[in-house]
């Protein structure tokens, strides 16, 4: 099942090329829950309700892809979990670079995972607002998970009991001395897309290829084959600092090819089992609001 959220705040299933509308499953739900949970409602309450997501979207007149403004497929995660320095080919290059200043680079099990401010969050149709275009921002393509079942503490061979679904992530960076919770929380910097593939459809996660261009330039094309620490390795261990609610995204950190962006730029990533998105860059503009 392919799960987005689109336009204003509704909730769709994409079946080919179109969007059916479940928008109203999505307000039972909410008006079911109670307001001190931990975690997405909707995600939370995926396994009991898509059965009934799945036949209300085959009684619905599809929308065109083309006509609806993707947001990020989870509207609430409790928080936004991020793995640094997860292939080694992009720890060489960043060891390698002469235009920033790196600081000595320890592997992932010393450097542990981050956070990045759950306000950062968008969908594909929202873009990217670039903060501060006088410093070195860079796109960063990553395999992103949704934590579907609370756990903490969870056992490697539990692991993908615990995912939702699948989905691309651009953890967007501006290179700098700061701390990365920093450096990657301006609103906008964290897009997650197109939709939610569900886990069942992904038989390997372990082995997904995926790849980003910035203009039609390919910059990114690697595998999760290639991660450090894998998939389940990553769900266990994070789980052992926090407790993981349904809607928690997880970014699985970013391949060798990461490289600068502007305004006016469009960002293309895909994977062939997940789909693909255009994201546009834009400058942010100040408002007082
Ligand atoms: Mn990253």
């Amino acid at each position: 099942m392919k799960l987005c959220r689109y336009n204003d705040d509704r909730l769709g299933l994409v079946i080919g090329s179109h969007v059916h509308d479940v928008t109203s499953i999505q307000d039972e739900i909410v008006r079911a829950s109670r307001y001190a949970m931990r975690g997405d409602a909707v995600i939370s309450a995926l396994g009991a309700y898509r059965d009934r997501m799945g036949i209300m979207a085959k009684g619905e007149p599809g929308i065109s892809l083309s006509e609806v403004r993707l947001l990020s497929p989870v509207a609430r995660p409790t928080k936004v979990m991020a793995a640094p320095v997860n292939y080694k080919k992009h720890i060489a290059e960043m060891q390698n670079r002469t235009d920033i200043v790196i600081k000595f680079l320890p592997h992932i099990g010393d450097a542990g995972i981050f956070l990045k401010a759950n306000s950062s969050l968008v969908g594909p149709s929202e873009g990217i607002a670039v903060r501060f275009p006088e410093r070195i921002t860079e796109h960063e393509a990553e395999i992103a998970l949704i934590i579907g079942k609370e756990g903490s503490d969870i056992p490697r061979d539990r692991a993908l009991d615990h995912v939702a679904g699948y989905c691309l992530g651009l953890d967007m960076t501006v290179r700098g001395s700061e701390d990365r919770s920093l450096r990657k929380s301006m609103d906008t910097y964290s897009v997650l897309g197109p939709w939610m593939v569900t886990a069942d459809e992904i038989s390997d996660p372990d082995a997904l290829p995926f790849e980003l261009t910035v203009n039609g330039e390919l910059r990114q094309k690697s595998n999760t084959n290639d991660l450090i620490f894998d998939i389940r390795k990553l769900i266990s261990w994070a789980s052992t600092f926090y407790t993981l609610y349904p809607g928690d995204v997880l970014y699985t950190g970013t391949p060798e090819g990461v490289g600068k962006i502007k305004d006016g730029d469009t960002i293309h990533i895909e994977s062939g089992p997940l789909g693909s998105m255009d994201v546009a860059v834009r400058l942010h503009r100040a408002s007082a609001g």
